[in-house]
């Protein structure tokens, strides 16, 4: 019982905690939406209580877990346990001791880190990046983030190391929703990719997304969406998601040519749902802007699904 640990994935739109032992099994898992108002105490209030119920379907009390990690977005002090400028969270520009108000709540140790970070790490030790020494984890999605494990550490910098999305694949190149111009997010961030699709579509472009998106009840372009819209051949998806490719291949080339990883894994929703079906597009534009082309890492796809995050989250407290 005492190697059971919790694991929360915070993410901008759901809270997903899951129970985890000692061999990465999950022995329960519960979800809730992230709340879309108010401030930290309530996301807080909103992650414990999916802890709860995920620790009763694991049949286990949150007082008897040897702890709780927790994957967050914003700049998440591991140290402290503080997470400060969740931007994609109701409320929370400033800063937060979420550790310790979710340790009190629950009764047990809590720690902190980044949600792309703990998600690689749970890619190298249990999912698509079981054989590898060294990898880049490229978690494609709303946004693009990124992760490290070098010698079969996680590297974290001094804080801020691995985000992958904000590597310039074209200088004074489109607007990325960091600020600044040309990231690699501009081109492949789900969000980004549904301004430039409405910012075309208003121009008189046609398309069948937002059709879709209305047909289908979302508030916006899920990656489902954009999967419907590739099936059905619209041009317009053909071209953007041919783009975030170009910019995917650029940007993670980049990253191997500093750091020469034995893997690269691509993850987050988007990266889940085309890394198969466009492997082979993605690898031909690496491949153009590889140093060494010879010898190219292996491109794996996130073998860990949903709960990567939960799952890496709970590897916290084995640090
Ligand atoms: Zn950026």
């Amino acid at each position: 019982m005492a190697d059971l640990r919790g694991g929360i994935d915070l993410g901008g739109t759901k809270i997903q905690a899951a129970i985890v032992d000692g061999r990465g099994d999950v022995s329960g898992q519960a979800r809730q939406p992230t709340p879309t108002s108010g401030g930290p105490e309530d996301v807080a209030a909103a992650m414990a209580a999916a802890l709860r119920a995920a620790a009763q379907e694991a049949g286990v009390e949150t007082g008897d877990l040897a702890g709780i990690g927790v994957g967050s977005p914003g700049d998440a002090d591991e140290k402290t346990g503080v997470v400060s400028s969740a931007r994609n969270l109701p409320g929370w520009e400033g800063s937060f001791p979420l550790a310790e108000v979710l340790g009190k709540e629950l009764g047990t140790e809590v720690k902190v880190g980044n949600d792309v970070q703990v998600a690689t790490e749970a890619e190298f030790h249990l999912g698509a990046g079981q054989e590898f020494q060294s990898l880049i984890g490229v978690f494609w999605g709303t946004g693009v983030g990124g992760g490290l494990v070098l010698d079969g550490r996680p590297w974290l910098g001094r804080g801020a190391a691995g985000e992958i999305g904000h590597v310039v694949v074209k200088r004074g190149g489109a607007k990325c929703p960091c600020g600044r111009k040309g990231c690699l997010e501009a081109y492949a961030g789900r969000s980004a990719m549904e301004a430039e699709a409405r910012r075309q579509h208003e121009e008189g472009h046609k398309t069948d997304l937002f059709h879709l998106m209305e047909k289908h009840g979302k508030p916006r372009l899920t990656s489902g969406i954009w999967e419907r819209a590739l099936d059905h051949g619209d041009q317009m998806t053909e071209k953007l998601i041919e783009r975030a490719i170009e910019a995917l291949g650029t940007g993670i080339a980049s990253a191997v040519n500093l750091i020469d990883p034995e893997a690269v894994i691509i993850g987050g929703g988007l990266g889940i749902r085309f890394g198969e079906r466009l492997m082979d597009p993605l690898l031909a534009e690496m491949h153009k802007h590889l140093f060494v082309d010879e010898r190219p890492p292996a491109v794996r796809v996130a073998s860990l699904g949903d709960l990567g995050g939960a799952i890496g989250a709970s590897l916290l407290l084995a640090r």
